[in-house]
């Protein structure tokens, strides 16, 4: 049964309390803006990932097939690409979206239309695509609905949370679709505008082993509820990946459940090609080496190829 569903009422009233908690002090991720806001008014200044506190801000809402196999299945998942971002990564293949916050402003009603829309069409989940900084309005929506969903809520995210969010999070939701982009704090202060990544990640990394989510098929393999670990690949930073890959098999081992998606699939998109070291796809020097500690660590997952993403 779909979680959101089943949340009893006073708990729910409790998690939607503390969102709003989180989100109206710019409490959201570890950057902390400490932005002052409320639904519907103008915030006290603008937070730096491009939040809205007047609407929900949507560059688009779509069937998705190119999520993992369980994820997207063969009705696709449910996608909400959410405008803005608390990363800056410069290489994002999303910046328009990302960095330039395109998208379009949804009143709750509107937004919950769209919401809608997609269930009709027999989506899989619903797939909230890096929605960390619309925590309270979009999970006070889908509150609002709750009766009208019967498919698992993803959260799909960066990893750079604040600890108290992902609690609300891990509760609300169903699947976590979460990025361990870095393990090296130079490349990410070098790569994202995101002070304590690699700590902040294995915060989470640690909330989430410890939340122990079980990893739930149904009868026709479609995912209802699990932990998706995704790694992508950057060039020049194999150490990175290989330590990456490291650190999640020491939390296999000491129970998290999850299953990793190593990622081919950078290309030098938005500001990448003023960076020489990554101004480039990575190679299969590159990538067969952290293939082969995938498999030599035994994670379970996926691999993209190579060959699909154009790698030399
Ligand atoms: S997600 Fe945005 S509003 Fe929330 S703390 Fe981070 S930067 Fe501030």
């Amino acid at each position: 049964m779909p979680l959101l569903r089943d949340i009893p009422e006073q708990e729910l009233s409790d998690l939607l309390d503390e969102a709003r908690r989180l989100w109206e002090t710019g409490q959201c991720c570890p950057t902390r803006c400490g932005v002052t806001r409320r639904w519907g008014a103008a915030p006290d200044r603008e937070p730096p990932c491009g939040g809205s506190s007047t609407g929900i801000k949507v560059a688009s809402f779509a069937v998705h097939n190119g999520e993992e196999p369980p994820v997207s299945g063969w009705n696709g998942a449910g996608n909400i690409f959410f405008s803005g971002c608390n990363m800056h990564c410069l290489f994002c293949q999303n910046w328009p979206i990302s960095h330039d916050n395109n998208g379009r402003l949804h009143t709750a009603e509107e937004f919950a239309v769209e919401v809608k829309k997609l269930l009709a069409k027999k989506v899989h989940n619903l797939n909230l695509t890096t929605a960390d900084h619309y925590l309270y309005p979009v999970f006070k929506a889908l509150a609002g609905m709750r009766g009208e969903i019967a498919v698992p809520i993803s959260y799909n995210c960066s990893g750079y949370f604040a600890e108290e969010a992902l609690a609300v999070v891990l509760r609300f939701c169903d699947i976590f679709l979460y990025d361990v982009k870095y393990l090296d704090p130079a490349l990410a202060a070098r790569y994202s505008r995101a002070p304590g990544y690699v700590d902040a990640m294995t915060r989470g990394l640690e909330i989430l082993r410890a939340a122990r989510i079980p990893w739930g098929e149904d009868d026709l393999g479609i995912l209802q509820r699990g932990l998706i670990i995704r790694h992508l690949v950057i060039p020049g930073a194999v150490e990175n990946s290989l330590k990456a890959l490291d650190l999640l098999a020491a939390y296999r081992d000491r129970g998290m459940i999850f299953k990793l998606s190593l990622m081919s699939q950078y290309f030098p998109a938005y500001r990448a090609t003023e960076h020489p070291d990554i101004s480039r796809r990575i190679t299969r020097d590159e990538y067969d080496p952290i293939v082969a500690r995938m498999e030599e660590l035994d994670l379970d997952g996926w691999t993209q190829d190579l060959d699909a993403h154009g790698g030399a």
